[in-house]
């Protein structure tokens, strides 16, 4: 491991002016990511900074909904009774989120920014554009069964690996950035980006803003939701695809419903016209098949993960049936 400063920040504002004065500077909160990259070299920091004393911990149940501060604990959110009834998509992501140690280490911000697991990302012998842009992608005709079929470029096919970032798609969560301008939001929908000719560039934070929490908004309907994770074994591991639904019935009818698929696409997956197309029908096996096919619209196989394409297709399918029955 390389030598780097260490920087406790009292506030937010101290955190944002030391990463941009300090080339190379990184946030630290719960370290479950920075620390594995740091030990293998792909993350050289010449400054941590650690923002683990700014107030951003709390879990806050509101009239219109939840919002969790970037610095909440997975295990601490996915134990609050409040998301386990109203968003237990989200509870469900996080409890098959890697294991309980990490869970309790691991914080709300710092699984949204985390990195992806594509191998040759973490190996800094190989080509990698995302790691070194211009270098190339050593997964595009390599080990490619974990990679994307959805969302990809000719730069880069790496999956986007939150859970948690799949449900609060699903949910339409709104991001909240502090910057030293002040507070903004994003919709989460729009927090991530595809990666392009670009793919170092993972998401819409500017140089220095910090995530500091997430509100979840009460459906306007009751709703109940489900997050389906199939993966290659049954603990800590990461998803081949994952589906979060969320849906309200009446009179045996779907009366809304939205979804996001993970684990098959570079960024959280969302399809709105797919489950648009749902809304005012009872729920068949044609219905939910077809809603199914349109999600998966564009999707393309780079050889070993080619069985993700019938893979995601059955997950998303078994999640509706589940969560509309
Ligand atoms: Fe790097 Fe992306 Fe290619 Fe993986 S898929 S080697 S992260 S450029």
């Amino acid at each position: 491991m390389n030598p780097f400063a260490y920087l406790r920040a009292p506030d937010a504002s101290s955190a944002m002016s030391a990463r941009l004065r300090t080339p190379g500077a990184q946030y630290i909160a719960g370290g479950t990511n920075i620390l594995d990259l740091m030990k293998d070299d792909v993350e050289r920091p010449a400054l941590l900074i650690d923002i683990n004393s700014l107030e951003l911990s709390r879990i806050d149940a509101r009239d219109d909904g939840v919002l969790l501060g970037a610095l909440a604990r997975m295990s601490d959110v996915a134990a609050h009774a409040t998301i386990r009834a109203r968003f237990s998509a989200v509870a469900m992501a996080l409890d098959e989120t890697a294991s309980p140690q990490l869970r309790n280490m691991g914080t709300i911000g710092g699984n949204l920014l985390q990195r992806t697991r594509c191998a040759y990302f973490r190996d800094p012998a190989t080509a990698c554009n995302k790691r070194v842009p211009g270098s190339g992608c050593g997964a595009i005709g390599g080990e490619n069964r974990t990679h994307a079929i959805l969302g990809t470029s000719d730069r880069c096919i790496a999956t986007h690996a939150s859970d948690l970032a799949v449900a609060l798609v699903a949910f339409d969560a709104i991001v909240h950035i502090v910057s030293s301008q002040g507070m903004r939001t994003v919709p989460i929908r729009a927090f991530y980006r595809l990666p392009e000719a670009t793919p170092q560039l993972e998401n819409t934070l500017a140089p220095g803003e910090l995530i500091a929490g997430v509100f979840l908004p009460f459906p306007p309907f009751p709703a109940r939701s489900t997050y389906i994770k199939v993966r290659d074994r049954a603990q800590y591991e990461f998803a081949l695809s994952s589906a979060a639904v969320t849906v309200s019935m009446q009179s045996g009818m779907i009366a809304a419903v939205d979804f996001a698929l993970g684990g098959i696409a570079t960024v959280p997956w969302h399809v709105p016209a797919a489950a648009a197309s749902l809304i005012g029908q009872t729920p068949s096996t044609e219905r939910l098949e077809n809603a199914a096919t349109t999600a998966l619209e564009g999707t393309r196989g780079y050889g070993q993960n080619d069985f993700k394409i019938v893979l995601a297709r059955r997950t998303l399918i078994r999640a509706l049936a589940a969560v509309t029955a």
